[in-house]
């Protein structure tokens, strides 16, 4: 079984007591983490603090040591892909690609300029506007991308001369511990710390009078406690929350080139993905074709232990959240929709849903209208653009959004409309390290990545010098 530590000042520390970490694809106990006490976490914040002093003076070697970081995780991606699939489920191609994207976000962050304004310089005032550090910053991490959204919010925090306490989520806690253990020879003590523990540690995190800053990537009832919980004493705060993507298909798209993306970008991670697609609206003209591609591409993807070879599609990663796609596929169907794929959870060990298909759902369905984060999507029909694009906007959230056409003039004008952080056309879920990443409404406060993540992690100071 393995036991990483967690980093507190450049060194492994044990918890003072320890949690089990459950295999999703079996059901079983397949590690043991390190459960921070209250202590600790002092500890870790402590150490962030006095690393602090040192960081935040020197670009230069911030840039080096998140160069030789981003490196060692690409390097080591084949070799932790095991690691974060015993914990999270997806297949091991899709872990190894995890693990080398967050060494490319690394990377990609550690040449960014960091915006430094001359906004006047004449006979009376020298005026220029310097990004600052805010100091220590808290990072928490959900579940579904374990590594990746770390590596979001180590990058830009680290660039920006913040160091960092970084508490992954309970359900997969191992990856985070191992690679803070890794980086330990790269990074200075202290910079990087990570600690683990059940909750309420997030909430001791959010409450800590040390940190200036919280990042949280997670659903929005913990998002909207971290925001309180910050409003206390006003830290900042970025959130990233949930997500409830709609694609709309317009009437001239060719369903068999059209389904077999729209499946990908709805399954992908078994659908367990903020800004994955959700639901799919199509004209009346196009919805037998759609459904019935959909249903066929879910009836030949293989289900199972993502160590196995040829599987597409992971357990989902905990029993709570097999519960809730069940209850919302369960819901669709007892009101009268159909399951074309799929339709329950698979008995047995192991956290297993059928991907599922589902017709005659409509807005006002929960399944429609909440963000049900697993293998089950709805298709709905539509029979104008405008309605469409409507009943795309009508939910709290608004992270990212899709339409679908041969026409891509047309399929630009008609994303324009949608009120979300990002509208694709004729793809869905291309991010990269340069793009901002964020949402509208209920989907969170902040932007992360590239330049705008950046500005998150920093406060603006003014420098008026008078002359004369
Ligand atoms: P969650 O909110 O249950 O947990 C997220 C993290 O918050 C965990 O580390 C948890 O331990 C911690 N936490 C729990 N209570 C806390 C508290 N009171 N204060 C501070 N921290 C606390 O979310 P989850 O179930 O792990 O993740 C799934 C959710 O994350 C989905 O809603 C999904 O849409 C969202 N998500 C969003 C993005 C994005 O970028 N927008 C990306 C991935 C996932």
């Amino acid at each position: 079984m393995s036991q990483y530590g967690m980093t507190i000042g450049g060194t492994s520390v044990k918890g003072e007591g320890s949690f089990d970490v459950v295999n999703p694809a079996t059901g079983q106990v397949h590690a043991q983490a390190p459960d921070a006490s209250p202590e600790q976490l002092d500890a870790a914040f402590d150490a962030a603090r006095e690393a602090y002093k040192g960081w935040k003076d020197d670009l230069a070697a911030r840039r080096a040591a998140l160069h030789a970081a981003g490196d060692l995780l690409m390097a080591k991606a084949q070799e932790l892909a095991p690691v974060l699939t015993a914990e999270q489920g997806k297949p091991l191609g899709e872990a190894a690609g995890e693990v080398f994207a967050s060494g490319y976000w690394l990377k990609h962050h550690a040449d960014l300029e960091i915006p430094h304004d001359v906004i006047r310089d004449d006979a009376t005032a020298y005026v220029e506007v310097v990004r600052r550090p805010m100091g220590v910053v808290a990072a928490i991490t959900p579940w579904n991308f374990p590594l990746l959204l770390a590596c979001w919010k180590i990058a830009p925090a680290l660039l920006a001369g913040n160091t960092m306490v970084l508490k992954p989520s309970p359900f997969t806690p191992i990856t985070t511990l191992a690679v803070g253990e890794l980086l330990q020879g790269v990074l200075p003590a202290g910079v990087l710390n990570v600690v683990s523990g059940r909750d309420p540690l997030g909430a001791l995190m959010t409450a800590h009078p040390v940190p200036r800053k919280v990042s949280f990537t997670g659903s929005v009832a913990t998002g909207k406690r971290v925001a309180a919980a910050a409003a206390s004493d006003l830290k900042r705060v970025t959130l990233e929350l949930g997500g409830n993507d709609p694609a709309i298909v317009l009437p001239d798209a060719d369903p068999s080139v059209v389904a077999p993306k729209l499946f990908d970008h709805a399954f992908m991670n078994n659908g367990q993905i903020c800004s994955a697609i959700k639901r799919v609206y199509v004209p009346d003209n196009l919805h037998d074709d759609i459904v019935e591609a959909l249903a066929a591409l879910a009836r030949e993807a293989k289900v199972g232990d993502g160590t196995a070879e040829g599987v597409r599609l992971g357990p989902l990663n905990n029993a709570p959240q097999r519960e809730r796609v069940a209850e919302l596929v369960a819901d669709a169907l007892s009101h009268g929709a159909t399951a074309v794929a799929g339709g329950k959870a698979v008995d047995g060990p192991g956290y297993f849903h059928e991907p599922t298909i589902i017709a005659g759902a409509t807005d006002g369905f929960a399944l429609v209208d909440e963000e049900q984060f697993g293998p089950a999507l709805p298709v709905v029909r539509y029979s104008s653009v405008e309605e469409a694009v409507e009943r795309a906007n009508g939910t709290h959230f608004g992270l990212g959004g899709s339409v679908w056409s041969a026409d891509e003039d047309r399929a630009y004008e008609v994303a324009s409309g949608l009120e979300c952080g990002t509208a694709w056309v004729n793809t869905h879920l291309a991010l990269h390290p340069g793009q901002p990443f964020g949402g509208f409404g209920w989907s969170g406060v902040g932007t992360e990545n590239g330049p705008w993540g950046l500005e998150g992690f920093t406060e603006v100071q003014v420098r008026h010098r008078a002359k004369g």
